[in-house]
C-alpha cells in the first residue's frame, strides 16, 4: 500500500481551511492538471485524480471530520476495503461537475474540450443520496475486525427498465434544446474579455437526451424502494463515533445516475467486566485481604479469552497491573493497546464479634500500621513489563 499524502498539502490548504477556500484550491489544482491540458500525461492525471479525491472529503463536512480525526485509515478503512481512493474520470466528472461547467473562467477554459461537453455534468440521470447506518460491535469484534452482513433499506435500480427508467431502448428522444449535449453555453462580454458561460441544460438536467415513454414500473425514476444484503468488513481497532463508507452502496441514483455512498457508524456495545480506554482495556479487579496478603493467582476476562495472573505476597491496594499488548489494535498501524489490572483489596463491611476480636489484635501489631515505601511512587513504572 503507498503512503498517502495529506489531503490538506494536496490542495495547498491549511487545516482551518474554509469550504471556499478549499473549493478554490482544488479548482486551482484540477485545472493545472486538467486533463485536457495534460494529454497523455499520466503523473498529471494522478495529480488530478489525487486531487478530486482530497476535494471529495474536505467538500463533506462529514467526511472532512472523520479525515481530520482518524486521517486516511478512517476514511478508506485501510486493510477494510472501503472505498479506496478508486476515483475514475467519470467519477470526477459526474461528482464535481458543478466546478468545472458552472464557472466562467474554468467553463472558457475548457469549453469545448472534452467528448460529451467540457465537463459539466456527464452521463445520465442524478446521483442517488447517501445512506447511513449504525453498527454495533463486541469488543471481541473490534479486537478481531468483523464482517457484517446486514439488510439495507433503500432505492435500488428498477429491474424492468434497467435503471435508465424508460419503457424500451427506443423511448429516448435527444434533447432539443441542448442538441444532446447536456449543456447550455452563452457568451458574454467582460472586463477580462469574452467569457464563454457553460451551465447545465434545463430541460434535460444535463442528461441530453429526455424520456419519451417512461417504465409503467419505477414511473420513470429507473429506481424502486427495496433492499440489499450489504457485507461489511470492519477493520479491527475501530472505535464509538467512527464513520465508514463503501462508496456506492447508497441509494440507487435516478434514471441510471450514479449511485450513493453507505456511511457506516460504529458502535461499541458496552462490555460487562472491561472498560475501553483508547487502546488500552481497564479491568477492576477485588482481591480478599488474605490473598494479597499471601499472594494467589487469579483469572481475569480480556477482549481475547481468560488469562491467568499472578498476584504477588503483599501486594497494596491501587496497584495497577499491565498485561502488554492485550488491548485493541489501532486502525491506523501495528499499535496494540494493553490491558491494565486495577488491583482493589475488598475490605469487609461487616465483621463478627470473633472476626472483631481477631482484627482488635491485629490492629495493635507493627505490621498492620501503614508504612508506604518511597519506590511504591514509582510502581506503576515498575511493575509495566511484569506480565509480558
Ligand atoms: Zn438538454
Ligand atoms: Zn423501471
Amino acid at each position: 500500500m503507498s503512503t498517502k499524502r495529506d489531503y490538506y498539502e494536496i490542495l495547498g490548504v491549511s487545516k482551518s481551511a474554509s469550504q471556499d477556500e478549499i473549493k478554490k484550491a482544488y479548482r486551482k489544482v484540477a485545472m493545472q492538471f486538467h486533463p485536457d491540458r495534460n494529454p497523455n500525461n499520466t503523473e498529471a492525471e494522478e495529480k488530478f485524480k489525487e486531487a478530486a479525491e482530497a476535494y471529495e472529503v474536505l467538500s463533506d463536512a462529514d467526511k472532512r471530520a472523520q479525515y481530520d480525526r482518524f486521517g486516511h485509515a478512517g476514511m478508506n478503512g485501510g486493510r477494510g476495503g472501503f472505498g479506496g481512493g478508486g476515483m475514475n474520470m467519470e467519477d470526477i466528472f459526474s461528482n464535481f461537475g458543478d466546478i468545472f461547467g458552472n464557472d466562467d473562467i474554468f467553463g472558457s477554459f475548457f469549453g469545448g474540450g472534452r467528448a460529451g461537453g467540457g465537463g459539466g455534468r456527464r452521463g445520465r440521470g442524478t446521483r442517488g443520496s447517501n445512506l447511513r447506518v449504525k453498527i454495533r460491535l463486541t469488543y471481541e469484534e473490534i479486537a478481531k475486525g468483523a464482517n457484517k452482513k446486514i439488510k439495507v433499506k433503500k432505492y435500488v435500480p428498477c429491474q424492468h427498465c434497467g435503471g435508465l427508467g424508460a419503457k424500451d431502448k427506443n423511448a429516448f428522444q435527444t434533447c432539443n434544446t441542448c442538441g444532446g449535449s447536456g449543456q447550455v453555453r452563452k457568451v458574454t462580454q467582460t472586463f477580462l474579455g469574452q467569457m464563454q458561460t457553460v451551465t447545465t441544460c434545463p430541460t434535460c438536467h444535463g442528461e441530453g437526451q429526455i424520456i419519451t415513454s417512461k417504465c409503467g414500473h419505477c414511473k420513470g425514476e429507473g429506481r424502486m424502494y427495496g433492499e440489499e444484503m450489504v457485507s461489511i468488513d470492519i477493520p479491527a481497532g475501530v472505535q464509538e463515533g467512527m464513520q465508514l463508507s463503501m462508496s456506492g452502496k447508497g441509494n440507487a441514483g435516478e434514471r441510471g445516475g450514479a449511485p450513493g455512498d453507505l456511511l457506516i457508524l460504529i458502535e461499541e456495545e458496552p462490555h460487562p467486566e472491561l472498560q475501553r480506554d483508547g487502546l488500552n482495556v481497564a479491568y477492576d479487579l477485588h482481591i480478599s485481604f488474605p490473598d494479597a496478603v499471601y499472594g494467589t493467582q487469579v483469572e481475569v476476562p480480556t477482549i481475547d479469552g481468560k488469562a491467568k495472573i499472578k498476584i504477588p505476597a503483599g501486594t497494596q491496594s491501587g496497584k495497577i497491573f499491565r498485561l502488554k499488548g492485550k488491548g485493541f489494535p489501532s486502525v491506523n498501524s501495528y499499535e496494540k493497546g494493553d490491558q491494565l489490572i486495577h488491583v482493589n483489596v475488598w475490605t469487609p463491611q461487616h465483621v463478627s464479634a470473633e472476626e472483631r476480636a481477631m482484627l482488635d489484635k491485629l490492629q495493635s501489631s507493627d505490621n498492620f500500621k501503614p508504612n508506604p515505601e518511597k519506590s511504591e511512587k514509582g510502581f506503576f513504572e515498575k511493575v509495566r513489563d511484569i506480565f509480558s
